[in-house]
Parts: C-alpha cells; sequence; structure tokens
C-alpha cells in the first residue's frame, strides 16, 4: 500500500526528471482511475503545457502546470514510475509522455483516483479535508490536534482532516516505537507527546530516504506478513487487534498499560 514515503519517492520521480519539460502526448489507457473528468479533457488540459512543481500532501500528489495542475492519490496499488522506453504494462492506466521518456501511473486494483483541475481550483474538492502533512508537523501542533481529538489516538493519527499522510503501517509503526496503545484516547501527556513526535519524525524520515516503509529488524513493520510475530524489542508475541476499523499490529508488552510487569522493557 503506497503510504507518505512511497508518494515522497513519486513527488521526487517528476521533480527530477518530469518538471519543466513539455508534455507531448497524454494516454488514458483506463479511465476508471479519473474522477470529474474525461481522457479527452485531460489531453487537452496538459498537452502541450509543462509541470511547474511537483508538491505532495499527505498521500497526495499535486503537479502543478500553467492554468492546470494534475491531483493524484494512489489507492491501495498505485504506483508511478519514469520510463525512457514504454512498453505499455498490463496495469499501466495514464502515460503522460515528454520527450526523453514518459511518467506511467500504475494501479492494478483501480482504487486511485487523478483529477485534473484548473490552476485556480483549490485541490480540497478532490482531496478532502487534509490537516497538515506528517512530516512537517511540530510538537505545538500535533498536541493540538491530538487534545481535540475524542477518538483513540490511532484513529486521530489515521484520520487525514487532522494529520494528512498516516496510513495503516505508518500508525502502527509509530505508535510501536513511541510505546503508546493504539487504542487509548488521543490524550496524551507531556512525555507521551515528546515520544509521539520523535517516533513520528524519524519513522518519516528513515521511510523517506529508503522510498517506503523499511522492514529491517528493528521495525515493527518487518514482522506483518509473518506466522508468529514477535516483538523485535522484547521479543515478546506481538498480537493483532481490530483498532479504528483496521487490523492493528502491536506489542501488548511495550504498548500496554506502562505499570504492569514488563512494560517498560
Ligand atoms: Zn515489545
Amino acid at each position: 500500500v503506497p503510504e507518505l514515503p512511497d508518494v515522497e519517492r513519486f513527488r521526487r520521480i517528476v521533480a527530477d526528471r518530469a518538471v519543466h519539460k513539455p508534455i507531448v502526448e497524454v494516454e488514458v489507457r483506463n479511465d476508471t482511475i479519473l474522477r470529474g473528468t474525461s481522457p479527452r479533457a485531460v489531453r487537452t488540459r496538459l498537452v502541450g503545457r509543462a509541470f511547474s512543481d511537483a508538491n505532495r500532501h499527505g498521500k497526495w500528489l499535486i503537479l502543478a502546470a500553467d492554468e492546470t495542475q494534475l491531483v493524484a492519490h494512489f489507492g491501495m496499488t498505485g504506483a508511478l514510475r519514469w520510463t525512457s522506453d514504454y512498453s505499455r504494462g498490463d496495469a499501466d492506466r495514464l502515460a503522460i509522455r515528454f520527450g526523453d521518456g514518459s511518467v506511467i501511473v500504475s494501479d492494478p486494483r483501480n482504487l486511485g483516483t487523478i483529477a485534473v483541475l484548473a490552476g485556480a481550483d483549490d485541490p480540497v474538492a478532490v482531496t478532502g479535508p487534509l490537516g497538515p502533512d506528517a512530516r512537517d508537523i511540530g510538537a505545538n501542533e500535533l498536541e493540538q490536534l491530538l487534545r481535540t481529538s475524542r477518538r483513540s489516538l490511532k484513529a486521530t493519527l489515521l484520520d487525514q482532516a487532522t494529520i494528512a499522510g498516516l496510513g495503516n503501517m505508518l500508525s502502527d509503526e509509530v505508535l510501536w516505537q513511541s510505546r503508546l496503545d493504539p487504542a487509548r484516547r488521543a490524550d496524551v501527556d507531556r512525555s507521551e507527546l515528546a515520544a509521539l513526535h520523535r517516533a513520528m519524525r524519524n519513522v518519516l524520515s528513515l521511510a523517506i530516504r529508503a522510498g517506503h516503509i523499511p522492514r529491517g529488524p528493528t521495525w515493527l513493520s518487518g514482522q506483518r506478513g509473518e506466522d508468529d510475530p514477535i516483538c523485535p524489542r522484547c521479543a515478546g508475541a506481538l498480537e493483532w487487534r481490530r483498532v479504528a476499523a483496521r487490523s492493528s499490529l502491536w506489542c501488548p508488552r511495550c504498548q500496554g498499560n506502562r505499570d504492569a510487569p514488563g512494560a517498560m522493557c
């Protein structure tokens, strides 16, 4: 599932390869990915123009061209790549061609979104309300957002209108690294807030550097897919639990009641 680090990688591909180059052709291979626009309108709006900027807000990619902007979400299985020698892949949905190569959006399960708006339109019409980007959020801002939430900590972190960019895997990773119970209320105290903010910055910076969520030996994410997942910190058994309507992987020992035996491992 593409999360913030993956979308940041897609953004960099566009920024490094495609920005300021004239768009020669746009090919929509499957229009189920388009929202509120037709293949013909996409072509009319983009061909002959150039992207002037590649931005990301949460899990949304926003590409500005003169008087128009392309807004993309990658759903569960979407990806973006650059190729100089384009041979069609079965899951390719959109190809934007430049003189020396193409930006290709693929999406096997067709759960992504691409919209093309006028330059003056607010992308919120497509993205819905988005909170501050998880990568840039300050500790004070995070405290404010958590204090006003009445939901569980994990539900609050997942809510894109509160904080933009954290999906299921990133939320579980951040909560595990900060030793906080995903199902507890969001009103963290000072030291919990500091731990949460530090983990968020650390997880995101390493994940962005890797271009995806790392799965190394010190990461909770490395235990996903294991039949008997083991906590990389305390070697206790990890558990799956339904929190915020999502399957959540957590360590009851590290992330449980701090007064319980073994909780401070
Ligand atoms: Zn543990």
